[in-house]
């Protein structure tokens, strides 16, 4: 899924939420440029039918700050969607949006199809979960969980089956006496989740459920929500800024920047054809090399990257790179071999000297200088067939000619980045 967001520099024209004056500084950065981020129909994840959350074009401003803007994409039912970004993405203001605690500056938001825009959070079929559970400490586990439906006056046989259905997908069945301060935090998260659950709302929303836990139960309770979304069939609407978890987690993604949705597409998508030079460097560690495009011929399009000519073939580079456009070549550095000798017939790579090799287990990283002080990463499997290599030693950095994309704009990091 391609996205076609175009951000407004010199000359471009203004989005429905231009640059003002008189803003703090972080503001005054966002607002000098100002996007329009209209991905089209495919790319901004509008799916037909069955659609349980809809941005209608949402913007929201602070003051004369742009938190968000211009979001235009559908949640559909039962779907696991993350929305990815930096800190100050504007991510959890989007879902502060769906879930009511904010109201657009401009746009609409839909749930079930119905215009929810001014309707109070209380009055909407969704339900938060929050980084603090808040779970009631005088409560044991069943009460906390039977609280909602208990004052929406559901009686009391239903109200045995809900709680009890709850308790046995988040496996508490057996703690149902329990108080919270009895349990483990991921004991915690997985009340707090059969207590938004257990209303059966039309969408969950999480923000950063897990960033209270600590690496292991995080990843433990990574597959745990996954298993419980697909047990309940309930849409999530996960924020994270932790790509890990939404790698994991989600069946698609809202890559987010400086208030802008970059792309949405499924984990392998946003990984393996990233749209923008952002959501390369983002996700994942990616080689993002200066690149300057030229003619095309025979499927391949001529590419200059750090003094020599490199193939891409033309399904691999946007169709607004015309002849004589800066760009970025992307690779990401496990697609990247170390070869002694000559390139094999299939790959394209730069000449290049070993700067520095770190064998750990089962990859080794290296780091590479081309010619002409290009850095290169490359995360090669540490098996025996690796040639001993040292610092200062001649070599290829070579890839599979589909490895590499071309992407529009020029890298904001230094290429070769590698975290
Ligand atoms: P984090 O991961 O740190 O929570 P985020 O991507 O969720 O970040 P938001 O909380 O949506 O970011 O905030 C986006 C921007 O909007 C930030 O720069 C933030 O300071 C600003 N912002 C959020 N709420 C308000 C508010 N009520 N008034 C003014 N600015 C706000």
């Amino acid at each position: 899924m391609l996205r076609s967001c175009s951000r407004g520099g010199a000359g471009a024209p203004d989005g429905p939420v231009a640059a003002r004056g008189g803003a703090p500084c972080h503001a005054r950065k966002r607002q000098a440029r100002p996007r329009r981020c209209t991905l089209d129909g495919e790319a901004r994840g509008v799916t037909a039918g069955d659609d349980v959350v809809e941005l209608d074009h949402v913007s929201k401003r602070f003051g004369s700050f742009v938190a968000v803007h211009d979001a235009h994409f559908a949640i559909a039912r039962g779907e696991f969607f993350a929305m990815l970004g930096p800190s100050g993405c504007g991510k959890t203001t989007t879902l502060r949006m769906i879930a009511g605690f904010e109201t657009p500056t401009s746009g609409r938001i839909r749930l079930e199809g119905a215009d929810v825009s001014r309707v109070p959070p209380y009055r909407r079929n969704v339900n938060t979960v929050f980084q603090q559970y808040a779970l009631f400490p005088h409560m044991n586990v069943w009460d906390n969980v039977a609280f909602g439906p208990r004052s929406r006056k559901v009686r009391d046989e239903e109200l045995r089956r809900r709680v009890g259905e709850m308790l046995d997908i988040v496996r508490l069945s057996e703690f149902a006496e329990r108080r919270p301060a009895q349990l483990s935090g991921g004991e915690q998260q997985r009340v707090a989740l059969a207590r938004a659950l257990v209303n059966y709302p039309s969408a969950l929303l999480l923000d950063e459920p897990l960033g209270a836990l600590d690496l292991k139960l995080r990843q433990a309770m990574q597959i745990e929500l996954k298993r419980i979304q697909r047990e309940v069939g309930i849409t999530f609407v996960f924020v994270t800024h932790d790509q890990e978890e939404a790698l994991t987690m989600s069946d698609r993604i809202a890559v987010m920047s400086e208030g802008c949705v970059e792309q949405i597409g499924a984990p392998e998508e946003i990984y393996h054809q990233p749209g923008t030079v952002f959501v390369a460097g983002f996700i994942g560690s990616a080689n993002l090399f200066p690149a300057t495009v030229g003619s095309s011929s025979g499927g391949d399009v001529d590419v200059s990257v750090a003094g020599r000519h490199l193939p891409v073939p033309a399904r691999a580079v946007p169709g607004d790179l015309h002849p004589g456009s800066a760009a970025t070549l992307m690779v990401r550095p496990e697609r990247v071999r170390v070869i002694v000798g000559e390139l094999a017939n299939g790959y394209v790579g730069l000449p290049c000297r070993v700067r520095d090799l770190v064998f750990q287990g089962p990859v080794v990283r290296f780091a590479l200088d081309a010619a002409d002080g290009t850095e290169i990463v490359a995360h090669v499997a540490g098996d025996e067939r690796l040639p001993l290599l040292r610092p200062g030693d001649e070599v290829f950095a070579g890839w599979e000619r589909d490895a590499a994309r071309l992407l529009p704009g020029t890298a904001p990091v230094p290429v070769g980045s590698d975290r």
